[in-house]
């Protein structure tokens, strides 16, 4: 692999060889390829720092991968995408504190809406400001977050046909359980979205943006997908669930995480490391030190229970995690400082090593903390600078 070509400062730590790479022609590529499976318009969702990877490099390459709309949680983040000079629609989730509503308009975002209240607070900044504000109206099918309740449709709509100011420019709900495939609560949620539309359109709601599904909607619910799909986590070339493996679908990750060797030295058998010695080497060996911890985003919960790709070879994690450092069983192979260790992601050099073609996936360490892979990538912390590689 070609090394990485462009370089964003992002925090402080330069001098540490720890980093997170990412590869922003995965992104396209995966882009392309949800919009080539779902043959609708892909609205990418860039919260988060587009999941940790960098939201606006993020959007920059969804965007040329072939989206046409982006979505944030926070007006903050849509302020953040025009500051670097996107232009495209981006949504905003959920419903802002009405004071937001001055700068949410400012930045050209487009809002969710769904309460009473900010519906008339937008309404009334429409008409202070001579225009009519479009808006995506969400309502609760069966998520049981935010959206209007079914038994609110019908006065919702008798309010937004008295706001003149608010266009209901798309009509929205979200999934519960779209990555449990098997689970009915998805057609039944489909099912209660279609009344909705149809009493919609009864009262002269008819707006081109229809949209329901997240990415597993969008890879295992065809009939989720309407005309616009919100995708996120498989953007970014990851699974949603164990149920639905981004890799099934043809999507790759775009982070790596990547940091070399620290500290080497042979141990006899026996000996404890880290807090606790909550291992102890099983026989004489190496063992090697990796300056990232916790503070970074390795959750503590990992100790004992990850692997690395050390110099190319599959290596436990031993020992408790550290909030700066972790430790890695090396067994018999002599370990040296500045060998590379790929905590998430292939090897560099996979040519001959032992495990060239592997590599490390969120999904384990997902399955290793008992979470998932959104709160993997969306925990690595500021102070883990993140590197973009194009191989364009
Ligand atoms: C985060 C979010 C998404 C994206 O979900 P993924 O599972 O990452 O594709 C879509 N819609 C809403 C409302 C969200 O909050």
């Amino acid at each position: 692999m070609a090394p990485p070509t462009t370089m964003a400062p992002h925090a402080t730590a330069r001098h540490r060889p720890t980093v997170i790479e990412v590869d922003l022609s995965a992104i396209r590529r995966n882009v392309a390829r949800l919009a080539g499976i779902t043959s609708t318009t892909v609205c990418a969702v860039v919260k988060a720092d587009g999941y940790g990877h960098g939201a606006v490099q993020v959007a920059t390459a969804a965007l040329d991968g072939g989206a046409s709309w982006l979505a944030v949680a926070l007006v903050e983040e849509g302020e953040q995408l025009r500051a670097a000079g996107i232009d495209a629609p981006v949504l905003v989730l959920t419903e802002p504190p009405v004071d937001a509503i001055g700068a949410l308009l400012d930045a050209r975002l487009t809002p969710t809406i769904y309460s009473p209240r900010f519906i008339d607070a937008l309404d009334a900044a429409g008409a202070q400001r001579g225009h009519r504000v479009s808006a995506h109206l969400k309502v609760d099918t069966g998520m049981g977050r935010v959206g209007v309740v079914e038994a609110d449709w019908p006065v919702r709509l008798d309010q937004l046909a008295a706001t003149p100011h608010v266009e209901v420019a798309g009509i929205q709900t979200h999934l519960a359980r779209a990555d449990e495939p098997a689970a009915p609560t998805t057609a039944e949620q489909l099912a209660r979205f279609a009344r909705f539309l149809a009493l919609a359109r009864a009262e002269g709601f008819d707006p081109p943006f229809v949209h329901a599904a997240n990415t597993a909607g969008a890879l295992v619910h065809p009939e989720s997908r309407h005309t616009m799909v919100r995708t996120g986590i498989g953007i970014y070339g990851l699974s949603p669930s164990e149920a639905v493996d981004a890799a099934d679908h043809g999507l790759k990750p775009a982070m790596r995480l990547r940091s070399e060797v620290s500290f080497a030295k042979r141990v006899d058998a026996g000996t404890g490391v880290s807090y606790g010695h909550r291992w102890h080497a099983p026989v004489d060996g190496w063992v090697a030190t990796v300056p990232i911890g916790y503070a970074d985003g390795v959750r503590r919960a990992l100790s004992n229970h990850a692997e690395v790709l050390l110099a190319g070879a599959r290596r436990p994690v031993v020992g408790s995690v550290c909030m700066d450092q972790l430790l890695v069983w090396c067994d018999q192979d002599e370990v040296r400082v500045g060998d590379e260790v790929v905590l998430l992601g292939a090897a560099t050099d996979g040519g001959d090593a032992p495990s060239a073609g592997d590599a490390v996936r969120a999904e384990e360490w997902a399955e290793s903390i008992g979470s998932i892979t959104y709160e993997v990538v969306t925990g690595f912390t500021a102070r883990v600078p993140r590197m973009y590689r194009d191989e364009r």
